[in-house]
């Protein structure tokens, strides 16, 4: 593996032991539930929106839910939006997708995840934060799941 293989993997690895923003947040006023069926994962993000900015945000996994990969991308992808605008959040939700689909590697940190591109059944484990982000941003009550969203 190159060095940035290894670098990239060292990101993971550190984001899975110490994961940021794990917590339940009781100041949330959006929350969504993320599960992937196929791993094993879930998630239950809670965001304070202020306006159109995240103000803060966590997310929480039921022990023993979560896989290396899904736990180290929802860590990452709630540093990576915290203190940004909606806006911002969703154009990164792209980019993560459009890497994971085979696109350009998305910015900074996230960049990491783009070795999961080799490991497609991995890939709905990298997106399932993202997703549950979406959901949480877009207000929908039902919980998300990599069985029925078409574009996971
Ligand atoms: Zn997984």
């Amino acid at each position: 593996m190159n060095d940035l293989g290894e670098l990239y993997q060292q990101v993971i690895l550190d984001h899975n032991r110490n994961p940021r923003n794990f917590k339940r947040l009781e100041s949330a006023n959006r929350r969504a539930e993320g599960n992937n069926p196929l791993c094993g994962d879930r998630i239950q993000l809670f965001v304070q929106l202020d306006g159109d900015t995240i103000r803060d945000i966590g997310f929480q996994m039921p022990q023993g839910s979560g896989c290396a990969i899904s736990k180290a991308s929802a860590s990452l992808m709630t540093d990576a939006v915290k203190g940004k605008p909606v806006k911002d959040a969703e154009t990164m939700f792209e980019a993560f997708r459009e890497m994971l689909a085979g696109g350009a590697n998305a910015p900074g940190k996230l960049a990491a995840f783009s070795g999961v591109r080799a490991f497609p059944s991995r890939i709905k484990c990298a997106n399932l934060a993202w997703h549950a982000l979406h959901a949480a941003l877009q207000n929908r009550a039902e919980p998300v799941t990599t069985e029925s969203a078409k574009d996971f």
